[in-house]
């Protein structure tokens, strides 16, 4: 069974992100510009934040935050995103979800200048990656396309089934997985939680990709021999054999599946750092578009 290592992939990349800012810096360019809108005190929201600042600082990016206290209202927060809008200085936009109750996340998103929206979340950017077109893939499909092509996984006539149809994770995906490009041309079977047969059909796939957000729910029963299996979920549970009392696990049982799957992406280590990767890569693309 093969290892699909993301953390290994996520630095080869990182590496020639920061060669690239090198070439920019000697050309007499500023570093590319990610800024990070935060509201409130969500412990992992702050952590999500954290590491993309880290990894800003590891390839050479500027990278700031606007912290704001979950008390500002929806008006002066379009006010904060109408400022970086217009700010030449900044290259991309990333607004931390999930948002206080009292604020409509799709009002928010939809103001952010498409061509900041380095999440790629902007209805345009959606409607442009549905079409084939040019644009922002959201980070999470996009880091799950590259892993598939560094991992040389076979696509093209594939059965591929996605487990969850969230608008940044599931979705997209199955929309990339689907397109004439490599990789894609896969026959795509979308699933969610009214879906009938579940097991039947993660069985048929040769590529199973999961983001349920329920711990360990796909075990070996539910795959093909040989199957190729991107683990999205990313989830805390207990160990009291471990020093901090938890440990990380995704969507897959991952011991039950490496009985029967050819292929695993692991939590921690897979999905995860090729996020981060595309959002930064996102942010390149947006810099070079300023210095066209
Ligand atoms: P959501 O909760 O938004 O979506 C979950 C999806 O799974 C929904 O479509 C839901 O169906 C479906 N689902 C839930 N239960 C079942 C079930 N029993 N059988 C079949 N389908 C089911 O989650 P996200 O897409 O935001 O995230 C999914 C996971 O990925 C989470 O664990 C999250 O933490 C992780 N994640 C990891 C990232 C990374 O970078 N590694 C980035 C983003 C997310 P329905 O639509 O019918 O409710």
């Amino acid at each position: 069974m093969k290892i699909i290592d993301g953390k290994e992939i996520s630095n080869n990349i990182k590496a020639k992100i920061a060669k690239e800012v090198e070439e920019m810096l000697k050309k007499g360019h500023r570093a590319p510009h990610l800024a990070a809108i935060l509201v409130g005190e969500d412990g992992a929201s702050q952590t999500y934040v954290a590491s993309k600042e880290k990894s800003c600082k590891e390839v050479g990016f500027i990278s700031s935050v606007y912290r704001l206290p979950d008390t500002i209202t929806e008006n002066e927060l379009l006010n904060t995103i109408k400022f970086i809008n217009e700010d030449e200085d900044i290259d991309g936009l990333i607004l931390q979800l999930p948002l206080p109750k009292h604020i409509s996340e799709n009002k928010l998103i939809e103001a952010i200048k498409p061509e900041k929206d380095v999440d790629g979340f902007h209805p345009v950017n959606i409607g442009k990656m549905v079409l084939g077109q040019e644009t922002y893939l959201p980070a999470t499909p996009a880091g799950i396309i590259e892993m598939i092509s560094h991992a040389k996984i076979e696509t093209e006539g594939k059965e591929c089934v996605v487990v969850g149809r969230s608008n940044i994770v599931g979705r997209p995906t199955s929309v990339l997985m689907s397109r004439d490009f490599k990789p894609g041309n896969c026959t795509v079977t979308l699933c969610h939680s009214k879906t009938k047969n579940l097991r039947e059909i993660c069985k048929r796939a040769d590529i199973l990709i999961l983001a349920i957000g329920k711990p360990e729910m796909i075990d070996e029963t539910y795959i093909k021999k040989g199957a190729s299996i991107i683990d999205v979920g990313i989830h805390r549970v207990e160990d009291s054999t471990k020093k901090s009392g938890f440990r990380l696990v995704g969507d897959l049982n991952y011991e039950s599946a490496a009985k029967v799957a050819g292929a695993i992406s692991p939590v921690p280590g897979g999905v995860g750092p090729m996020t981060i990767v595309a959002l930064l890569q996102n942010t390149l693309k947006a810099a070079k578009k300023q210095i066209q």
